[in-house]
This record gives C-alpha cells, sequence and structure tokens, in this order.
C-alpha cells in the first residue's frame, strides 16, 4: 500500500523551528512533502533550501529584502511570490495539508488566521497567534472545522498527556519551565544582564526572541496564555515548574492525584513531528532517552519576586480580551530594546506591566482592535525607554 503523501507549508522555513521541520520531514520516507516555504529576510537559506526541497511555491515576505536579491537559482517548477500576501495565498492552495505556522512574533498571526480560515490543519509553534487572539482564534478554528495543533513542546506534552483521561478528569495542567540561564542569579546580579548572558541558553537553541523570553521567564508567561486558550482551562488550572534538565514537557494532574508527563530530551523535532503525525505516532529523528545512564531531575518551585513575568503572565490570562495582544506587542518591542542595548533586562517586564495598565482595555475585540493594539503598545514601550 503506498501512501499519499501530506503536503506541508512551513511559514518561516529559515528559522529555527522551519530548519528542524525540514529535517523531520526529509527522514519521513515520503510521508510528509515540502510544498511551499516563507521566510522574510534569509533569502540565500530559502534558496538553498529550495534547491533541496523542490517546492511548489516559495514566498519572500518583506518586498525590500527581495527588491535586487538574485532569484534565479530556484528550481524551474517553484514559482517565487514576494510580499506577505503571498503567505494567504500559499496557505489557502487546496493541495495544502498541513500548514506550519513557524514564524516568529504577532507577524504570524496573520498567516496562521488564513490557514485556519481555510479549514487547514496549522501545527502552530507560534505562540504569539494565541496570545494575541485566543478566543477569537479558537473560534474560527471551531467554525472553520480546522484543526490546532501545538508544537510548543510544552503544550504538546500537555496534548500528549491529556491522552490519559477526560477532560473532566483534569486538575490542573503543570508547565515545566527550564527557569533559563539566570535560575540562580540575585536580583542585584538580574540587573547587571548583559545581551551575550541572555542569549546563552543552557538546553535549547532557539532565535535570540524566544531565547530572551526564556531568559526573563517571559516565554512562560506567554506559554500560561497560550494554554488558557488552547486547552481552555482558567488560570488557576494551570501551574509552573521550574525543571532546569527540560526533559520532562510538561504534566497533566488528574483528579485522583495521578500526575501523566511526556519526556524526551530537549529537541523540537519530536514535537513538531507529532503535530504533523497526528493522531499516529511515527519512527522518527528526534534524540531519545538514554537510560544507560545514571541521571536525575529536578524540581523547583518558581520564584516569582525574581521572575514576575509569570505573575504578568497569570494577570493576562485572567483579564483576556486586549489584555494577550498589549502584552505580546509590548513585550516584542521591549525585547528588540534590550538586544539593541536600549534597555536593562531587567526592566523588560516593567515595562511591559506598564504599558499592559495603561491600555484601554476591552472584553471582546474584534481582531482589527487587536491589530491596532499591537501597533500602539510597540510606541508606548518606546515612548516608557525615553
Ligand atoms: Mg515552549
Amino acid at each position: 500500500m503506498s501512501l499519499q503523501a501530506k503536503n506541508v507549508a512551513i511559514l518561516g522555513s529559515t528559522g529555527s523551528i522551519g530548519v528542524n521541520t525540514r529535517e523531520v520531514i526529509r527522514a519521513s520516507q515520503g510521508r510528509f512533502h515540502t510544498i511551499a516555504m516563507t521566510a522574510h529576510t534569509q533569502l540565500a537559506e530559502l534558496v538553498a533550501q529550495a534547491q533541496q526541497d523542490r517546492p511548489k511555491w516559495v514566498v519572500a515576505t518583506s518586498p525590500s529584502a527581495a527588491q535586487g536579491f538574485d532569484f534565479t537559482n530556484l528550481p524551474c517548477e517553484t514559482e517565487l511570490i514576494v510580499g506577505a500576501e503571498g503567505v494567504e495565498r500559499v496557505v489557502t492552495a487546496p493541495e495544502v495539508d498541513i500548514v506550519v505556522a513557524a514564524m516568529v512574533g504577532s507577524a504570524g498571526l496573520r498567516g496562521a488566521w488564513a490557514a485556519l480560515n481555510a479549514g487547514k490543519t496549522v501545527a502552530l509553534a507560534n505562540k504569539e497567534t494565541l496570545v494575541m487572539a485566543g478566543p477569537l482564534v479558537m473560534d474560527l478554528c471551531q467554525r472553520r472545522g480546522a484543526c490546532l495543533l501545538p508544537v510548543d513542546s510544552e503544550h504538546s506534552a500537555i496534548f500528549q498527556a491529556l491522552r490519559a483521561g477526560e477532560k473532566r478528569e483534569v486538575r490542573r495542567i503543570v508547565l515545566t519551565a527550564s527557569g533559563g540561564p539566570f535560575r540562580r542569579y540575585s536580583k542585584d546580579q538580574l540587573r547587571q544582564v548583559t545581551v551575550e548572558q541572555a542569549l546563552n541558553h543552557p538546553n535549547w537553541e532557539m532565535g535570540p526572541k524566544i531565547t530572551v523570553d526564556s531568559a526573563t521567564m517571559m516565554n512562560k508567561a506567554l506559554e500560561i496564555i497560550e494554554a488558557r486558550w488552547l486547552f481552555d482551562l482558567p488560570p488557576e488550572q494551570i501551574a509552573v515548574v521550574v525543571h532546569p534538565q527540560s526533559v520532562v514537557h510538561s504534566m497533566v494532574e488528574f483528579i485522583d492525584g495521578s500526575v501523566v508527563a511526556q519526556l524526551s530530551p530537549p529537541d523540537m523535532k519530536l514535537p513538531i513531528q507529532y503535530a504533523l503525525s497526528w493522531p499516529e505516532r511515527l519512527i522518527g529523528p528526534a534524540a531519545r532517552v538514554d537510560w544507560t545512564t545514571t541521571w536525575s531531575l529536578d524540581f523547583e518551585p518558581p520564584d516569582l519576586e525574581r521572575f514576575p513575568a509569570l505573575l504578568l503572565g497569570y494577570d493576562t490570562a485572567r483579564a483576556g480580551g486586549t489584555a494577550g495582544a498589549v502584552l505580546n506587542a509590548a513585550n516584542e518591542a521591549a525585547v528588540a530594546a534590550f538586544l539593541d542595548r536600549r534597555l536593562p533586562f531587567h526592566e523588560i517586564v516593567p515595562a511591559c506591566r506598564a504599558v499592559l495598565e495603561q491600555h484601554t482595555y476591552d472584553a471582546q475585540p474584534p481582531l482589527s482592535r487587536l491589530l491596532e493594539l499591537d501597533a500602539w503598545a510597540r510606541q508606548e514601550i518606546t515612548k516608557w525607554i525615553a
């Protein structure tokens, strides 16, 4: 019996999730085929990827980066599309089965939205989509009969562990956090953190934005919000525990006291593959636990005083409405300012809280209002820094 390959569109193919997705697809022995790939500015890398994967479409989302770039080495069967509208065109194409939404930041919302609106299966690596617009995205998904599958390793772990029981049997979910490189830093030490230190994550190889988010623990704050909408759980049923080894990717605690965890070495290829192959499991290229050596796993409660981002995450998850979009945009702008050495590390979270508290809250905003507030929050961060 030969299986028809599933056609995958990779949004953000040159980023770390995109690169891992291509590895999973190439190891899949024809189960998956890359039909479209998009990139913003890394166009030489995009062309090199297209030469290997021979997709039907490549999208260069930034017209200014594409202008003057030499695309003559693209395979002759590959169509080049320039501009962000190209993302909408490829994700809605009838040939596309699965969309891997791996663009960084709020830019990823548009592609994920278009794919869900077209009723596609979306493997969501872009947590900002749910942080910004969780209720609207989940509603769209239901109305269009689309399927939203988590790629974020914690949410993939919870998604897998939830198969052990019924929703009404869940007492809470427990998100694990590595604690980042500054887990043991005092408040004073946190005031001295440099860009170089923040970009040096102990367990995961990721892009710069998410690596800084991991160091402030804002990444976990965003994941609380992501989980709140994805699994439809109130913040009181979402706990966080620090687990420095990043082997237990998260857990579900059931009402009888049973805790079901998902374990694997830190390697994004596993959650990516699970989102592509679900509800099946396939043999794949992800790293495996080595049971022949002695090892241990540690857990400790998070320190909310040194890492106030977590409180901000809970407050935002509780508020819902416009709060997620404002927090997300404020954080993106604050992290960019930190990387640009315009904002000290320890002021990223206070800056975000200030902007969140200033905004005009709306409990049931339309998408257009969220996009307005996204732009507004970025400007407010600039003002806050000045
Ligand atoms: Mg994660």
